[in-house]
């Protein structure tokens, strides 16, 4: 008799499991999914490309400029690239909704774009890649800084990143040891 007084109220409190995949259902907030880019930020230092346990991440120079491609069919979801990434191009969405039909697998492909461009200065043809700070020489460069540095090729953008860094130099901190002029 117990049996049945289960099965009654099983039937009228319904079903407890999940919906999906006939409803909505749960994403946890923590959930490693779709990695995405951002061609502008990223320096193309194949840095991800290195770590990539899977085998996913792969760059080509095109005519048009370097092409970043993220495979999602061979990404693992271990993060690593993200975790990585100095300068946080590549974020790690809660998105799992991935599954498609053989006929969709090409287009399971993260991708983005540095433009080629002309440099400001020489008129040089290169890829416009994001300037990293390190080229500073140890000033922390504002943002505006670092765009510009973005007009120009690599051996331009050391130029003017020297000349940046040359108009601010570093602050010598004073030893309270030392004894001030005059003063020994
Ligand atoms: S996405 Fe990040 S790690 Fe990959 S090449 Fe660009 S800056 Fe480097
Ligand atoms: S999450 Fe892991 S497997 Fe996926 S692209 Fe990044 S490094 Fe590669």
């Amino acid at each position: 008799m117990s049996f049945l007084k289960v099965l009654f109220r099983n039937l009228i409190s319904g079903p407890s499991t999940d919906p999906f995949p006939f409803g909505e259902t749960f994403t946890p907030k923590a959930l490693r999914g779709r990695v995405v880019y951002d061609a502008s930020k990223c320096t193309s230092c194949r840095t991800c490309e290195q770590v990539c346990i899977g085998g996913a991440i792969r760059f080509d120079n095109t005519p048009d400029g370097r092409r970043f491609l993220l495979w999602h069919d061979t990404c693992t979801f271990c993060g690593l690239c993200v975790f990585y990434c100095p300068q946080d191009a590549l974020e790690m969405t809660t998105d799992w909704h991935l599954s498609h039909t053989q006929d969709e697998k090409f287009k399971m492909v993260e991708h983005g774009l540095m433009p080629k461009a002309a440099c400001a200065a020489c008129g040089a043809e290169y890829v416009a890649v994001a300037p990293t700070a390190k080229a500073f020489a140890g000033y922390e460069p504002t943002p505006e800084e670092v765009e510009e540095l973005r007009q120009y090729c690599p051996r331009c953008r050391r130029k003017e990143a020297a000349k940046i860094a040359a108009a601010h130099p570093p602050a010598i901190a004073a030893d309270p040891d030392t004894p001030e002029q005059g003063q020994s």
